[in-house]
């Protein structure tokens, strides 16, 4: 906030008037309310309208809240009895077109000493109708001599049990608001849009929309303020976004990978399948990244089995024929030991040194394998999270390739980041679409590829619902692909609130398992959270191999797996799952030249919502589709990996329903800063200096 109202805006919540210190304290705790500025942000989230009253015969049952004017009749106390449970005093109002019973459960004694029968008054409260009856519980009364109500919409406010119990309903927090409101003066909030923003998109100007927010004169100007306000959030998120791109794109030094070299095409000539365009022309723009000079920031999003590791590894052998060292990070052992062993095969009898490296390579082997890459030898390295440990020091690190962006933190890739003085180029890849909306909030400063069809020959993996009373059928289909040479998944749930209750899940399903597969026809692997390392692997590996033919699982086998042979995926408590995860699971499936089969074992009853993800998994097979739909079904706060990239954080704006407003910022942005690429402009002065000021979020784009 500009220097005006600088003292305003910090002055610590206990200075405001109505707060004081010990009220103070039960802000800060529940409702994070620390300063002025954290109360101007605290928004109602609807309003009581007070602007009229309404006559009493036209109450009606669709309404939650009514206002009314009339005569207070005589007290009469009922008393509970067999029939009614609670004792309550009620009195009636009365107008000229009808009455509503007023109710107290509680508090009669004051009521009946503070109210005056025969007297007029104003009554608020929630309404309901009781044998027709309008009636109201525990209202709120004024006398109707003294000045009408103070708001003509009164803003209700988020609180919690324990600030109301303390006093700090919506209705004292509204006291407090208003007291606040009181010290402020359109001065305090400069406007930080440009003129012709606020022209071109209709927009109210921001010391009235804030204050009409809270204290609006009617709704339509509430609704106004809202999306003045909206706008400004997802204008400048926009705007910051493309600011640091283009400074990235301008500034960020980067290593030059001017040769195509030997390695790439000796890889490239002895692939066993063609590459598909969609792969082609995303190395094509990995190629002309690396050659900018600038520090390469991309995001490789594919579907599953859509082929990225050859994408990748061919892009980390640019850099090695360059003279660099290239490594891969994945986010689990397993998906490290397969990557490393997928990509032995493919390099196999070409000279390049190459290694894996987790945590379980101990000793006198992890001793080799850091010295091989601190002189430099070791070209391609391959690994979990142990890569970025300090310890890891490499010679000269030219690019660095993160499958399946979303397990890893922020933090991570800032490590990441520093291991030279000039950054490696990073390529981040994912199998978890992102909605082309989302993406440009959430990655709107990286460079975005996409490959967009799965390698030719695939075919379609049949997806169907069955309900649990199905099961034997569906186990004895199992039975029936097993006995022609297939291998099959069968995944639980994992309840992330009770580790306990998710091991006993599996361990009930894998006795059921075993029932229905008896040995030694039939052998089963187990994998879930709570093994170790050694022992998820050695099972893994067995059904990797062929030796098991039952994958018996937690979600823990979600990302990456890659056993062509298997054929079948059947998904228990399937309404528990999320649709991305639904798919991700499926994605393990369909990649052999076998007819695969997704099935959805439900309960016969499940919701609506889960019944939708479950139709929505039968009907299309197109991650993107699915990630959109998941988008509308459950909001971006959900979707994997936005959450910690800190830029959803908007108070008010949510990317989904307003996404409207979304296109209208970003196209406001860009068109600004087509035109003023570096807010130079004198109107762009505000602008630019709120930017400078409120830069908090900076750090995190530059790391991705
Ligand atoms: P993901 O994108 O899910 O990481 P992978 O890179 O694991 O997919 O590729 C899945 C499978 O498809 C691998 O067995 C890979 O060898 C194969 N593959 C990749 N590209 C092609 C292609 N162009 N044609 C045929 N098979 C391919
Ligand atoms: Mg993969």
């Amino acid at each position: 906030m500009q220097d005006a109202g600088a003292s305003i805006w910090n002055m610590p919540i206990a200075y405001i008037k109505g707060v004081g210190p010990q009220r103070a304290e039960l802000l800060k705790k529940e409702l994070q309310l620390f300063t002025g500025r954290d109360l101007m942000m605290h928004f109602p989230y609807r309003y009581y309208d007070r602007s009229e009253i309404t006559p009493i015969a036209k109450l009606s049952p669709q309404q939650e809240y009514a206002q009314v004017k009339g005569r207070l009749l005589q007290f009469q106390l009922v008393e509970s009895n067999r029939y009614s449970t609670a004792s309550r005093l009620i009195a009636e109002l009365e107008d000229e077109t009808g009455f509503v019973q007023l109710v107290w459960f509680n508090g009669w004694q004051w009521v009946r000493k503070s109210l005056q029968p025969g007297k007029t008054y104003l009554a608020f409260g929630r309404l309901s109708f009781f044998n027709n009856i309008p009636q109201i519980v525990h209202p709120e009364l004024h006398d109707s001599q003294t000045a009408p109500h103070a708001w003509p919409y009164e803003p209700v406010y988020p609180t919690t049990e324990k600030l109301k119990s303390r006093g700090l309903n919506s209705r004292a927090i509204t006291r407090i608001m208003a007291a606040f409101w009181e010290k402020i003066s359109d001065k305090d909030i400069p406007e930080n849009l440009p003129e012709h923003i606020l022209q071109r998109y209709q927009l109210m100007e921001r010391a009235k929309a804030f204050r009409a927010i809270h204290f609006p004169n009617s709704l339509a100007e509430a609704e106004a303020a809202r999306r003045r306000l909206k706008f400004e959030e997802l204008f400048l998120s926009q705007l910051r976004i493309a600011l640091l791109r283009h400074q990235h794109h301008e500034q960020s030094k980067g290593w030059k990978f001017e040769q195509v070299g030997a390695l790439f095409h000796a890889l490239y000539n002895k692939l066993p399948f063609a590459l598909t365009e969609a792969q082609k022309r995303v190395i094509r723009e990995i190629r002309r990244d690396m050659l900018t000079g600038h520090q390469m920031n991309r995001l490789l999003q594919g579907d599953v089995g859509s082929g990225k590791t050859i994408v990748a590894l061919l892009s980390m052998l640019i850099a090695v024929d360059n003279g660099f060292q290239a490594c891969l990070m994945a986010p689990t052992e397993i998906l490290a030991q397969q990557h490393f062993r997928h990509i032995q095969e493919l390099l196999d009898g070409l000279p390049v040194e190459l290694a894996l490296l987790t945590s379980s390579v101990k000793g006198a082997t992890r001793r080799q394998i850091l010295d091989g890459i601190a002189a430099g030898h070791i070209r391609l390295l391959i690994g979990t999270h142990a890569l970025i440990e300090d310890v890891v020091q490499f010679a000269r690190l030219g690019l660095a390739v993160i499958d399946e962006q979303h397990r890893f933190g922020v933090a991570q890739r800032a490590a990441l980041w520093e291991k030279s003085d000039i950054p490696p180029h990073v390529l981040v890849m994912t199998a978890t679409p992102i909605p082309r909306t989302l993406a440009m909030t959430v990655y709107g400063d990286l460079d975005v590829s996409v490959i967009d069809t799965l390698p030719p020959g695939r075919k379609k993996i049949i997806t169907v619902h069955r309900t649990s009373d199905r099961r034997h059928q569906v186990m004895d289909f199992v039975k029936s692909q097993i006995r022609q040479g297939r291998q099959a998944y069968i995944v639980y749930p994992l309840i992330e609130e009770s580790e306990k209750l998710d091991y006993e899940n599996l361990m009930r399903g894998y006795e059921e398992v075993k029932a229905y597969f008896p040995e030694p026809e039939f052998r089963i692997s187990m994998v879930h959270g709570q093994q170790s390392a050694e022992i998820r692997n050695t099972n893994m590996q067995r059904f990797v191999q062929g030796i098991t033919h039952i994958m018996v699982a937690t979600t823990v086998i979600e990302v990456g797996v890659h056993v062509p042979n298997a054929s079948i995926m059947v998904i228990e408590s399937a309404e528990k799952f999320g649709l991305s995860q639904l798919h991700q699971l499926r994605g393990r499936v369909g990649r052999g030249a076998h007819q695969s089969y997704c099935i959805l074992l439900t309960a016969p009853e499940i919701g609506k919502e889960a019944m939708e993800r479950i139709q929505v998994m039968t009907q299309t097979n197109n991650g993107f589709l699915i990630a959109e739909k998941d988008l509308a079904l459950r909001g971006p706060g959900d979707i994997e990996g936005t959450r910690q990239s800190g830029i959803m954080e908007f108070k008010l704006a949510d990317v989904v329903k307003d996404n409207d407003l979304l296109m209208k910022a970003r196209e406001a942005a860009q068109q600004l800063l087509e035109q003023d690429p570096l807010l130079m402009q004198a109107e762009h002065s505000q602008l630019l200096s709120w930017l400078q000021k409120d830069n908090r979020k900076t750090h995190w784009s530059k790391i991705s």
